[in-house]
């Protein structure tokens, strides 16, 4: 018998109707709430009356305050309950909350035991894939670097088999900025940063214009055991686009052999850099994927490995119980100077956090960004936090990070591959093809409605966990072996499969010119 609506926590006013069709008015669920009009899958209902002004509780935390009576066994949604302030950063005093310490020796002696099969480079990081990647320093080379790219992957790939692809970062930065403003830092660093992402080898080929402001040097890797090659269109040995063309190809050959040359060998889930994002969210995020993916997170960090957690407007809300979290008083203070930076960002923009919450989201029962953000942070698992990464930053240690960045998929993703992530686990509920083309995506859907319409695009639903018949624990295990499989490359995840990829997006919170 499955569940028609879930409780999440044990002092919750309000439960999720977890029936795909709805649930019809006179439908009786928890015993005793008799509904009194029809309510959407997703969607809450008040489990007691609630009088103007009442708290609305979700996840045992205020979600809203009720601006209108609601009858028990009504709908309760973004028109009957008003948006709470968020938590006051200055308010927030940090008082360490640890998980229990693990004792569970079978626990120890699995994770132990749990290996992938990934490509060592010489600074210690392992990737994933083996993909030529080509750096650009400005937007001007984009379609010189599209046709090389195209060109690669037909002429030159067949001949380096061991060569998964091919990728042409492009970006629209470079040239018309304000490189010396201080937010400049943030797309700069981002460039360089995924230049070096495990999956390239520490092979970096940069092809820049020639006089843009942002020189080619400058995101150019510190000189190491990889290969770094820089090209400049605007070189005057080059006698128009096809002499062009032969110079790139000479320095792409160069590259490509050397990345021929990897080999797959038996790693350890401590050299797992997982990038945990959500989008398109709906209710069951916050009960199904996020906890299942925290999970998995949790023994991730337990193996010695790395997880990254993001999108500041969807922990904001939820930073009272993020504080508690972190290692010491200086991560703890880090964490809330990226929300007050952000919190300013915003306000430069005349926005704020409630900004974050899109029409899917609602119409899949999140009524607003306090909401969403409570079960979002459940993707991060339980585990102390023991860094905070600013945007465009590299990851500097192993545990549970928080890699700030914007909730927009694209910018999320792109800041995570900067900060080095070699797997990205992505949660949806009400579906997005993301993919992106420099690490495997993994994606989540939070119920069965979505992964049976969209078979061919989830790789892993976390659905039976709203009808009780799987456990968080157990599908948490289940995706944590599948993030093996896709790193071992023996599994290959939807978006590979079908070559379904997303641009990346740079981060730029500084000035055009
Ligand atoms: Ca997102």
């Amino acid at each position: 018998m499955h569940n028609t609506a879930i409780k999440t926590a044990p002092n919750d006013n309000v439960a999720i109707v977890a029936t795909p069709t709805g649930l019809k008015r006179g439908s009786i669920v928890l015993g005793t709430t008799v509904l009194v009009e029809e309510i959407p899958m997703g969607h809450k209902v008040a489990l007691q009356t609630l009088e103007m002004g009442d708290e609305v509780r979700r996840y045992g935390q205020v979600i809203g305050y009720a601006t209108r009576t609601i009858e028990k066994g009504s709908w309760v949604n973004e028109g009957n309950i008003s948006l709470p302030e968020p938590p006051k950063l200055d308010a927030i005093e940090y008082k360490p909350v640890r998980p229990p310490v693990e004792d569970d020796e079978e626990l120890k002696a699995q994770l132990r035991k749990a290996s992938f099969m990934g490509y060592r480079n010489a600074d210690g990081s392992v990737g994933t894939k083996n993909v030529l990647a080509i750096t650009t320093s400005v937007q001007c080379v984009a379609g010189i670097t599209n046709f090389i790219e195209n060109k690669i992957r037909k002429e030159l790939l067949p001949l380096y088999p061991n060569v998964d692809d091919v990728v042409a970062f492009n970006h629209s930065y470079g040239c018309g900025i304000a490189i010396d403003a201080p937010g400049a830092i943030v797309p700069i660093r981002t460039i360089k940063n995924i230049a070096q992402n495990p999956n390239f080898g520490g092979e970096v080929m940069i092809i820049g214009l020639g006089c843009e402001k942002l020189r080619p040097e400058k995101i150019a890797p510190p000189l190491g055991e990889g290969g770094l090659s820089i090209l400049y269109l605007q070189d005057e040995r080059f006698e128009g686009f096809f002499e062009m063309v032969d110079g790139i190809m000479e320095l792409a050959e160069t590259h490509l052999q050397k990345l021929n040359q990897r080999q797959r060998t038996r790693c350890s889930v401590a050299d797992l850099v997982v990038g945990m994002q959500c989008g398109g969210s709906d209710a069951f995020s916050g009960l199904t994927g996020n906890p299942v993916s925290g999970f998995a997170a949790d023994l991730i960090v337990k193996a010695g490995g790395t997880v990254f957690f993001s999108e500041v407007t969807e922990v904001r809300d939820a930073i009272h119980l993020l504080v508690p979290r972190a290692m010491d008083e200086t991560v703890a203070q880090k964490l809330k100077d990226e929300m007050a930076w952000y919190d300013n960002y915003l306000y430069q923009g005349q926005a704020d956090r409630s900004a974050n919450t899109t029409p899917g989201n609602k119409g899949g029962g999140l009524s607003n960004i306090v909401e969403k953000a409570l079960g979002s942070v459940a993707k991060s698992g339980t585990s102390p936090i023991v860094d905070v990464v600013s945007p465009g930053e590299k990851v500097r240690k192993k545990g549970l990070n928080f890699v700030a960045t914007p909730a927009s998929d694209f910018a999320c993703g792109t800041l995570q591959l900067a900060a080095g992530m070699n797997m990205h686990v992505f949660i949806t509920g009400r579906g997005t093809p993301y993919g992106l083309n420099m690490v495997p995506v993994i994606k989540v859907s939070s119920n069965s409605k979505l992964a049976n319409r969209w078979h061919d695009l989830i790789d892993f639903d976390a659905g039976p966990v709203a009808f009780g018949e799987k456990t968080i624990e157990e599908m948490g295990w289940e995706l944590f072996h599948l993030i093996l499989e896709v790193a071992s490359g023996t599994k290959k995840v939807a978006t590979d499969k079908l070559g379904l990829y997303n641009d990346l997006v740079l981060f730029n919170p500084g000035p055009l010119t």
